[in-house]
């Protein structure tokens, strides 16, 4: 049986921790202001962005709230990028993803000043991950750090399978757990013998928007199961890219879909938002 990592507990350990440091840094007269900005009223988005604001009003965090219409043309939505560049006042800047056909999505995050960009999602940015600067990181490969670091996870010397190279999550958690010294593989759509691969894995990574297509057969005895995936089924309810139900009685540690690495994510916005303070 596996040790089931909870990233709710996990993440609202850290929302509760950025709560104290930003109540203190109110006292010495500085406070955090994040600007979300959302191109038309796709649901899905919408409950993104409302979490975000949620979350930033719980920490301590400003929120401002841009609300563009889908039709907004792309040079509008970047000289508002500009004007948030420019204003002191703000410290981080997301743009919700997707948006729609008409505006490039690469123009407008390399727009993003690379200090403002908590999504950590410009090529500055993405540079320094994987030259050792400084910089923000995406927000969900930071997560999984931190689920593996708080459940006392050591990843030195450790090979870590990565499913997917996607720009957001397989690429950024391969560098991260490089930085974090384990030896990395990373897996893709056109990767042969994917179970040999796989099986190989002391810490496995999966982030390739399959719903369940990680079975048991997958797995090492003994492997930490970190499941990215997010899909709501048939019947309503999520499951991620990995089996749990085969897999989780062969891992050592694994995470569960909900409240795995989904948490995660928002409370490392937020811990990107108070680094731009600090
Ligand atoms: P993506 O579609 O951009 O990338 C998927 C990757 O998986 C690709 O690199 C592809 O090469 C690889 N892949 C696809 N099929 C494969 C196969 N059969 N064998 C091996 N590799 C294969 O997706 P993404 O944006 O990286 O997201 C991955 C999953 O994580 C999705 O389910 C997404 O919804 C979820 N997600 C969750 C969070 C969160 O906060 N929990 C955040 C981002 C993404």
């Amino acid at each position: 049986m596996a040790h089931i990592i909870d990233g709710k507990a996990i993440s609202q350990q850290i929302k509760d921790e950025l709560k104290e440091e930003a109540a203190r840094l109110k006292e010495a007269g500085k406070t955090a202001c994040l600007a979300v900005i959302q191109v038309g009223k796709d649901p899905a988005s919408s409950v993104y962005v409302n979490n975000k604001k949620k979350a930033c009003a719980y920490i301590g965090i400003e929120s401002l709230s841009y609300e563009l219409e889908e039709t907004v043309s792309e040079e509008e939505l970047l000289s508002l990028i500009r004007d948030l560049n420019g204003n002191p006042a703000v410290n981080g800047i997301l743009v919700q993803l997707p948006l729609p056909a008409h505006i490039d999505e690469f123009k407008v995050i390399q727009t993003i000043s690379p200090e403002k960009d908590v999504d950590g999602f410009h090529e500055k940015n993405v540079g320094a991950l994987n030259t050792g600067g400084k910089g923000f990181v995406s927000c969900t490969p930071a997560g999984i750090i931190q689920l593996l670091k708080r459940s006392g996870i050591s990843t030195a010397g450790k090979h870590c399978v990565v499913i997917g190279r996607s720009n957001i999550v397989g690429k950024p958690a391969a560098a991260l757990m490089l930085r974090e010294n384990a030896t990395v593989t990373i897996c893709h759509s056109r990767t042969q013998n994917l179970k040999e691969m796989t099986r190989q894995a002391d810490i496995l990574i999966v982030a390739m928007g399959r719903p369940k297509a990680i079975d048991a057969d997958y797995v090492k005895d003994g492997a930490v199961v970190i499941d990215v995936g997010i899909h709501r089924m048939e019947n309503g309810k999520l499951c991620g890219d990995v089996d749990y139900a085969s897999v989780e009685p062969k891992a050592s540690y694994i995470t569960p879909v909900p409240g795995g690495v989904g948490p995660m994510t928002i409370a490392m916005l937020m811990e990107n938002c108070m680094s731009a303070i600090r």
